[in-house]
């Protein structure tokens, strides 16, 4: 097949920027359109995520283009979860029992600004930055932009068009609009948004709280989570009702409110976020939801990957890493149907949706689990259980948590059935008092694992 054809690429956010490199080497060539400044010249992270958990799934795809060592030296790992409770005791439950197991924080901007350089590198990659896509005309293969700088529109086109866009993409919206085919779409917002806080480094740099660990502090209805920074800050996130509850964004209208909900809930955050209501108001609350969508692809002309096609809740940590996993799915595709767009984007989309869908859902799952579940004591006593099956039997045991995050050789919606019937296995083996945590191990992981089965044969 002719290699060199010409690939646009809409947005050059993270999936975006690892997709232009990935089709790069592959040989394709590759145009992308960014709406927003280039981010390695111009500050623009303000309140939006500035770091992510970044875990095995997203580092196969760093693997796959060569860009793993690069990508660890921006990275901290976080061991397991740091639980902070309302006197401000803590304790930590680690992620795996498995000692290798963790996960890690990134800066989203280190990591584009890295991708975007690795792939601007390649003879094969033009980025054009503020240049917003307007529309794509599916059936042509074109897609029309507005740059910025020159307040023009222009239209270009290529062989094929993929779009990286995000949660609000221009391509899934010309597919909406053009009915021209039955497009499903699905925008489901959760009644929480979340607002981005900071604690800063101490005076030479160091961090205010232990560094490894990913930061919870759960109250049933909301909470507040941080992760670290490589300059000694962490990035504190507060997720919370926008309209309900005794606290919530309506109505965190002043500092003095502000001050007395972190005051009575997060004392020992507080303590160490002098500059929390400064943040609060400076910064905007942003919504979260979750949209699904099919079909992906028209024909061979154009496919929506990432957030553009599956955009998710934070709560599993996944969306980043699901979009860098979407990359080395296409490009396994691609090794079996080179040249057959219109099989590549079938094959793909039929592959991969079954797993974005089930993260979708783990993402909402987790949610409960984070902000509530995680300080009840039968859900420690199950987590303690698991660490200690993950230790002693690490060739037979993962955790629903180490499936999704730490097993990049198996798809979402598998790590999803698995972890959800032993989840319940575990739940009921201990409401029956049929298994506690000082029996045999051998004993408790036969138990756990026929229940299991039980419930997966039922399924
Ligand atoms: P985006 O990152 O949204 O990039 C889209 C790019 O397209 C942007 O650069 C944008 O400017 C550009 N663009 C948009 N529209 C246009 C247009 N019309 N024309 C041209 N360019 C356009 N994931 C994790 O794995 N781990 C986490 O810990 C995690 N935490 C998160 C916390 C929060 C609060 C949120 C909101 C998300 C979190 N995520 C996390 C999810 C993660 O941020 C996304 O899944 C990821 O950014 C998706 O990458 P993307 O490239 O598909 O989309």
């Amino acid at each position: 097949m002719n290699k060199q054809q010409n690939v646009i690429v809409i947005g050059a956010g993270l999936s975006g920027s690892l997709l232009a490199l990935r089709l790069a080497q592959r040989g394709y060539r590759v145009m992308v359109y960014e709406m927003r400044p280039d981010l390695r010249k111009v500050d623009i992270s303000a309140g939006r995520s500035i770091n992510l958990a970044f875990s095995n799934r997203g580092n196969k795809a760093m693997k796959l283009v060569g860009l793993e060592d690069k990508v660890k030296s921006l990275c901290i790992p976080m061991h397991g979860r740091m639980i902070h409770d309302q006197d401000g005791n803590t304790f930590q439950s680690n992620y795996s029992g498995r000692d290798q197991e963790y996960i890690y924080s990134v800066s989203r901007g280190d990591l584009n600004a890295l991708l975007l350089d690795e792939a601007e590198q390649h003879e094969n990659v033009n980025i054009h930055f503020n240049k917003k896509c307007k529309s794509v005309d599916f059936e042509k293969t074109t897609a029309l932009f507005k740059d910025y700088q020159t307040k023009t529109e222009f239209i270009e086109d290529a062989d094929v068009i993929i779009a990286t866009d995000g949660a609000g993409s221009a391509l899934r919206r010309s597919y909406f609009l053009g009915k021209k085919f039955l497009f499903s779409f699905s925008q489901d917002y959760l009644s929480y948004g979340y607002k981005e806080l900071s604690i800063l480094p101490t005076e030479n740099g160091g961090y205010q709280t232990h560094k490894n660990a990913l930061h919870i502090w759960p109250r049933g209805n909301f909470m507040l989570i941080a992760l670290p920074n490589l300059n000694g800050s962490f990035t504190v996130t507060l997720f919370l009702s926008y309209s309900e509850g005794e606290y919530n964004f309506d109505n965190l209208n002043t500092p003095e409110l502000v001050e007395l909900f972190f005051e009575k809930e997060f004392p020992d955050a507080l303590a160490i976020m002098p500059n929390l209501t400064d943040d609060f108001f400076n910064n905007p609350t942003a919504a979260l939801g979750t949209v699904k969508c099919s079909p992906w692809h028209y024909k061979g002309n154009t496919l929506l990957m990432g957030d553009a096609a599956h955009a998710i809740v934070p709560f599993y940590g996944q969306g980043m890493n699901a979009a860098f996993e979407d990359v080395v799915e296409l490009d396994a595709v691609l090794d079996k149907h080179e040249g057959e767009w219109e099989q590549i984007f079938k094959t793909y989309e039929k592959q991969r949706k079954k797993d974005t869908d089930a993260i979708a859902d783990l993402a909402i799952d987790n949610f409960l689990e984070m902000r509530d579940h995680v300080a009840h004591p039968i859900f420690q006593e199950k987590r303690k259980i698991e660490m200690a099956l993950e230790k002693q039997f690490p060739t037979q045991y993962a955790s629903k948590y180490s499936l999704v995050t730490f097993n990049e050789n198996i798809g979402y919606q598998e790590a999803m059935l698995r972890g959800r019937a032993q989840d319940k296995a575990i739940l009921s083996l201990l409401k029956n008092n049929s298994i506690t945590s000082s029996e045999d191990l051998s004993s408790v992981l036969k138990k756990v694992q026929q229940e299991t089965e039980n419930i997966l044969n039922l399924s």
